[in-house]
């Protein structure tokens, strides 16, 4: 295909309302049929990245192979395609505006007035496009994050209305999801909002092509007529999307509304007939029907906000559907633990998990469930901020250093077991002085190298702190053994302890690579670990 086609999504009425779902579900239909896609995700806020915001602010920040600190969508995006993402997919206003000054600062914009129209909106387009201009796709789905009306959405719609124009009919096509309420007293869904929304994205020149409508009731003809009469769209572009048991039933939803076949109709794509989803009903079939239960426990400090560790959840999900186990997580607090109750709160599960984080709040609490896990032989799985905390325990409690920390929670401690490397000691800037992204390691031994059945792996990063290896020796003769190894800087990316029967720390996030279709094996091995931990108990 010689253009690829571009696709926006919009949102009205709420936020909240599940875009990147949409988007990630119409991306899989269209993939489903044989066409390259991708899905882009435009955030109106002002911060370059989200990796400066508190989990609590935006939930989850999402790492992609290149390193880039993205939108917890760009998630969903590489669960439901398994296809790579990078940071071309995800773009924020903050880093807008700083290429917009940094080339005023060089010049470039040869003594002209610099505008947000046409600067601005021309860097975004020129965003749009580079993903396009790659030549890799035939589908280019763009997000647009915030709701139609918000003051800082403005550029973007404007840019979204430019290239509409510019790329023709056939070519660029809006859908704008919106929010059908249902009012209990009058016993009637309200049309309303949608209209007022809709008027306000052709306020700003552009038309919406598609609605899809989140609904709680089914919509009527009726209703779907008024919707299409009124928001001045095809009475097929009306499209329900009704609230469903797991996001991973929205592909099919979609499907059954057709939403894939007005996409095709409206810009003369040529496809396959039917979309092969297979593979991706054989999950949700085992997602759905599983053959027993098991309880982790999900030791972490943003436990409030399930999106704060949205991957983690969704690997467990794929991994469950992998061991046909249904994975019960039990968000537990590190900060709110009881030390004299630890039965209490762990003697019931099947395996531990200690979440990744950053700072000093909670670490004690996730010591010492390092610590039931290990002497109880619960499987134990630490990501991160979670491996670390195994090493810390490992080191006071079996080695007897009972100082021993990390610098970035003490930074005076007389046992550094997790420090800083010498070259990043002088880096004093917080946003951009992480080990990011991909990074090779190799797996020495152990249960691990069973595990990925290979030993070269590639996996995401994402901290500042390291395993520090003046304590490696000490640690190994002590039971404690490095298993994976950078080659290159030979920094220790995984510890497990062999007489356990399923303890592995991680320096890595192995969570950004699970995805519906390759489930990451080492969730698949700790659930299946969990479920023979439990089986044993009874
Ligand atoms: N705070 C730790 C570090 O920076 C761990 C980070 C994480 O868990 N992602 O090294």
């Amino acid at each position: 295909m010689a253009h690829p086609k571009y696709i926006f999504v919009t949102g009205g009425v709420t936020s909240s309302l599940g875009k990147g779902i949409i988007a990630a579900s119409l991306a899989k239909l269209l993939q489903a049929r044989g066409l390259r896609v991708t899905i882009q995700k435009l955030d109106p806020y002002i911060n370059v990245d989200p990796g400066t915001l508190n989990p609590y602010e935006h939930g989850e920040c999402y790492v992609t192979e290149d390193g880039a600190e993205t939108d917890l969508d760009l998630g969903h995006y590489e669960r439901f395609l398994n296809v790579n993402t990078s940071q071309a997919n995800n773009v924020t206003t903050g880093r807008i505006y700083q290429s917009v000054i940094e080339k005023e600062r060089r010049g470039e914009f040869l003594g002209k007035t610099v505008q947000v129209i046409p600067h601005i909106t021309d860097e975004i387009k020129h965003r749009i496009q580079i993903l396009g201009k790659s030549g890799d796709y035939d589908v280019v789905i763009t997000e647009i994050g915030g709701t139609v009306g918000d003051i800082e959405s403005l550029p973007y719609i404007e840019s979204v209305r430019q290239l509409s124009w510019e790329l023709g009919e056939r070519n660029a096509l809006v859908i704008h999801l919106t929010l059908i309420p249902y009012l209990r007293a009058a016993g009637e869904l309200k049309t309303k909002p949608t209209q007022h929304s809709v008027k306000t994205l052709m306020e700003s020149g552009v038309q919406a092509d598609i609605l899809v409508c989140r609904t709680e009731h089914e919509l009527s003809e009726d209703i779907r007529l008024k919707l299409a009469r009124f928001c001045n769209v095809k009475p097929e572009a009306v499209i329900q999307s009704i609230d469903v048991e797991t996001i991973y039933d929205v592909p099919n939803k979609m499907l059954e509304e057709g939403l894939d076949q007005v996409v095709i109709k409206k810009m003369l794509l040529r496809t396959g007939d039917t979309p092969d989803l297979t593979n991706w009903n054989k999950f949700l079939h085992r997602h759905k029907n599983p053959k027993s239960e098991v309880t982790i426990g999900l030791i972490g400090k943003y436990v409030e906000l399930q999106d704060s560790y949205k991957s983690i959840l969704e690997s467990f999900i794929h991994a469950g559907a992998e061991n046909e186990v249904s994975v019960k997580i039990e968000s537990i607090h590190s900060e709110h633990l009881e030390v004299s109750k630890l039965k209490k709160h762990f003697g019931h599960l099947d395996g531990m998990l200690v979440a990744p984080g950053f700072g000093e709040r909670g670490i004690e609490g996730k010591i010492a469930a390092v610590k039931y896990a290990r002497e109880k032989g619960i499987p134990f799985f630490g990501i991160c901020l979670g491996m670390q905390m195994a090493v810390i325990e490992y080191s006071r409690n079996v080695l007897g250093l009972k100082d021993a920390n990390s610098v970035e929670m003490d930074s005076k401690t007389s046992d550094p077991v997790i420090s800083l490397m010498e070259d990043q000691k002088d880096i004093l800037d917080m946003g951009g002085t992480m080990r990011l992204g991909a990074w090779d390691c190799e797996l020495k031994s152990g249960l691990i190298k069973k595990i990925y059945g290979k030993s070269l792996i590639s996996e995401r990063h994402r901290h500042r702190y390291e395993f520090n290896n003046a304590y490696k020796d000490q640690l190994e003769a002590a039971g404690l053994k490095s298993t994976g190894i950078n080659p290159k800087s030979g920094l220790v990316e995984v510890i497990e302890i062999p007489e356990h029967p399923w303890f592995i720390g991680v320096q890595y996030h192995p969570e950004y690579k699970s995805t519906v279709a390759t489930p990451h094996p080492l969730f698949v091995s700790f659930v299946a670990a969990a479920a023979t931990f439990k089986k044993n108990r009874k």
